[in-house]
């Protein structure tokens, strides 16, 4: 039988300041089984990726998750961890930082960003040297003086939903050139694999239109236009099975002493966006709510109809946020409390 030749993309994040990109390179493999298990570990220039010096360059690359390419012939996207020579973690792998065995956290994160038209560095639907019409008509809208870069995040909704990603929805967002896709999984490493690998797979779709993603969080600073999130809606087997007001206080609560220590994984810039205006907290706040979009989370009003059980929306990370960092601090915070 003919070998078939396999085109692995091996994708992880640099070690960029203060936010991370991503990077791949491709490994032909002969015959590959499509499982996780049957791939090897690989090796790239840190010294490249601000992730090592000159003198020993070489960075592991570790296979966490794997799916079909679907734009590509015989491709698989491969998720990877970046290791130090020696095996262990490297300082920027978010990913291991994750205290989660048993997937009892589920994560449903809520990605917004900006497409830019690269030739005018400005979001699609933006005049040259202008600005369209003021906020109001562009959130979930239809029609050409309003929505504007549909075919590319039509084009993104297909090919995560056949590479097998669990999105959930999308959405126009706010701001002119604004989207949102959702995405939701048990266990806050397959959560975070996904989100990156959709990621991915938007960056690489605008490279054909001449569109680049901008996951800044105020893109458009202090005017007024929304900046971009990335919500994490969580829970965890108290949560779901709370059925008490009390239990979803304590957790809440529990956020509380830890302000801090969120926010400094939940993005760059964030004080541009956290000012307690556009359906937002300000950043020096902490607050919750049902059904509040300016608390610092919300308490989703289908929880007390339901007799006090499901989940929270933490509404502080923002676009540009590692969702690993962002489900592990969660997790910290959240597994100590007891009903
Ligand atoms: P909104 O825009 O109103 O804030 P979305 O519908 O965009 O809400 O996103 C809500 C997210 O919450 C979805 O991604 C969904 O998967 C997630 N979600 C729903 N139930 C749970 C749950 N029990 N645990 C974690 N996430 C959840
Ligand atoms: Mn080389
Ligand atoms: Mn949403
Ligand atoms: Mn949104
Ligand atoms: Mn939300």
């Amino acid at each position: 039988m003919a070998k078939v030749k396999s085109k692995l993309e091996y994708i992880w994040l640099d070690g960029y300041k203060p936010t991370q990109s991503l990077r791949s390179k491709t490994k032909i493999e002969e015959n590959f089984s499509g499982k996780l298990e049957d791939l090897s570990n690989w090796s790239f220039d840190g010294s490249s990726t601000e992730q090592a010096k000159g003198g020993s360059s070489d960075c592991l690359l570790k296979p966490v998750f794997v799916c079909p390419d679907p734009q590509r012939k015989n491709g698989y996207l491969v998720m990877c961890e970046v290791l130090n020579a020696d095996g262990t973690p490297h300082p920027t792998n978010g990913r291991a930082q994750i205290e989660d065995d048993d997937n009892d956290f589920w994560f449903g994160f809520e990605q917004e960003y900006f497409l830019y038209d690269l030739s005018t560095n400005m979001p699609l639907g933006f005049p040259a040297g202008g600005y369209p019409k003021p906020q109001g008509p562009y959130y979930c809208s239809v029609g050409a003086q309003n929505a504007y870069g549909r075919e590319i995040i039509e084009e993104h909704l297909d090919v995560c939903l056949d590479a097998g990603l669990n999105v959930e929805g999308i959405n126009a967002e706010v701001a002119a050139g604004q989207w949102e896709f959702q995405i939701f999984a048990k266990g806050a490493k397959r959560a975070g694999d996904e989100i990156w690998v959709a990621r991915y797979l938007l960056e690489r779709i605008g490279e054909k239109y001449g569109v680049y993603v901008n996951y800044h969080c105020k893109p458009l600073g202090d005017l007024d236009w929304n900046g971009s999130g990335m919500h994490a809606n969580f829970s965890n087997t108290l949560l779901r099975t709370a059925g008490s007001k009390e239990v979803f206080d304590k957790v809440c609560e529990a956020f509380r002493p830890v302000v801090k220590e969120h926010i400094e994984v939940y993005g760059a810039h964030n004080e541009l966006r956290l000012t307690g205006k556009h359906e937002t907290a300000s950043i020096h706040d902490f607050s919750y709510g049902v059904s509040d979009r300016g608390a610092s989370i919300r308490i989703p009003v289908l929880v007390p109809a339901k007799g006090w059980s499901g989940y929270l929306e933490d509404r502080r990370p923002n676009s540009a946020a590692d969702p690993y960092k962002v489900a592990a601090r969660i997790i910290k915070t959240v597994k100590p409390v007891q009903r």
